[in-house]
């Protein structure tokens, strides 16, 4: 589907790609807090060595939000009740399923760190960088190694990378999505290691696909590595403007952005819902009890706009989580010594079970392809 370059109501920046993050942030005057809620929509073409940014508003809704980091709230609010289920789904309170702890099981520590690892070497992530542009060759070449996937980037040269697991039951065409973006940003534009902010996340959704891969769902699952988050969220906002123009059956996104900093290991992890994702929300809750992932967990203290932001503007059902606070977020010390990857484990095994009860796992057993080559 295209757009048309130009469009009357939208705005045209030109980018050199690889270039300065900054020339973008200058040309494109959607600031990151207002373009997720704004109805806007991107476009991202290469043109020679140009990538043509075209940002088209339809509405502008005005909200008034925040970057995440200023939106924490004084008081960490510990969950007393369940949010209300939204309608849709099953409302009796799960059960335990040996498949889901079993599946959630294969979640590797190891791997979480080998990708936060080999994702700060590289100086900046930045948008616009050439390092932006090698993190997503890097993560396509990941995704790419894991059989069973169809991997493509999205977006023109926006350059998400979207993996898919087709799903088994020919009855259905829906899909449940998992997200994290890979882009980086500093108060050093020349070093941004990201390894929280949001490395980990990255390293997450790519251990979900290893193990998922492994097994079979009747859904089908699609694993995304946003960029230019940091900008705007423009690469979500990208894929979700074609996805709702398709009406794609998106039936659940879960984000991860910043969820893996808990220096003291007070274990406190935040879920950030809407209304149309109270139920997942929920869900959350009753697994963090059932499979032991021992969260304390609070419920939209964070305020932030992250890519669950692009689906949840959209009608689409999305959940982000949060750690308690952003720590080194955004700046050159944003490095792997500050992940918390027992924390980031347990995290990626809650919204495993999560993405299993929905995608509908198979208990026709399966095993997760073999680590990523070292290399790598
Ligand atoms: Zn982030």
């Amino acid at each position: 589907m295209g757009y048309i370059p130009g469009h009357a109501d939208g705005i045209r920046g030109q980018v050199p790609y690889p270039g300065h993050p900054l020339r973008l942030r200058r040309l494109l005057p959607i600031r990151r807090s207002s373009a997720a809620r704004a109805k806007v929509y991107v476009t991202g073409s290469r043109i020679g060595t140009l990538c043509v940014i075209t940002v088209h508003r339809q509405d502008n809704l005005s909200t008034k939000a925040l970057p995440c980091a200023l939106l924490i709230a004084g008081i960490a609010v510990l969950l007393a009740v369940a949010p209300a289920s939204a309608a849709g789904r099953a409302e009796e309170k799960p059960e335990y399923d040996p498949a889901i702890a079993e599946i959630i099981a294969e979640i590797d520590e190891s791997e979480l760190q080998h990708t936060v690892s080999a994702l700060q070497e590289i100086p900046t992530r930045a948008f616009g960088s050439g390092g932006n542009r090698a993190a997503g060759e890097y993560l396509y070449a990941r995704l790419t190694d894991i059989p069973g996937l169809e991997v493509e980037f999205q977006g023109g040269c926006l350059n998400n990378v979207i993996a898919t697991l087709p799903g088994s039951a020919n009855t259905s065409d829906e899909v449940v999505m998992v997200g994290a973006h890979y882009d980086s940003i500093s108060s050093d534009l020349a070093r941004a290691p990201g390894a929280t902010d949001n490395g980990c996340g990255v390293a997450i959704v790519l251990e979900l696909a290893r193990v998922m891969s492994g097994h079979s769902f009747d859904r089908t699952m699609r694993f995304a590595l946003w960029n230019a988050e940091e900008d705007g969220c423009y690469g979500s906002i990208d894929y979700v403007e074609h996805a709702a123009r398709s009406s794609d059956p998106i039936t659940l996104y879960i984000n991860f952005d910043s969820t893996c900093y808990d220096p003291e290991n007070r274990s406190v992890l935040d879920i950030i819902y809407d209304e149309r994702s109270a139920d997942i929300a929920a869900l959350m809750i009753d697994h963090n009890t059932i499979y032991a992932t021992n969260f304390t967990l609070t419920t939209n203290v964070h305020t932030c706009e992250s890519d669950h932001t692009s689906f949840q503007v959209r009608g689409f059902p999305a959940v982000t989580t949060h750690s308690e606070e952003h720590g080194p977020a955004h700046t050159p010390e944003d490095t792997i010594d500050h992940v918390s990857f027992d924390y980031a484990r347990r995290n990626a095994q809650l919204g495993l079970s999560v993405l299993a009860a929905e995608a509908g796992l198979r208990g026709d057993g399966g095993a997760a392809i073999s680590k990523a080559p070292i290399a790598r």
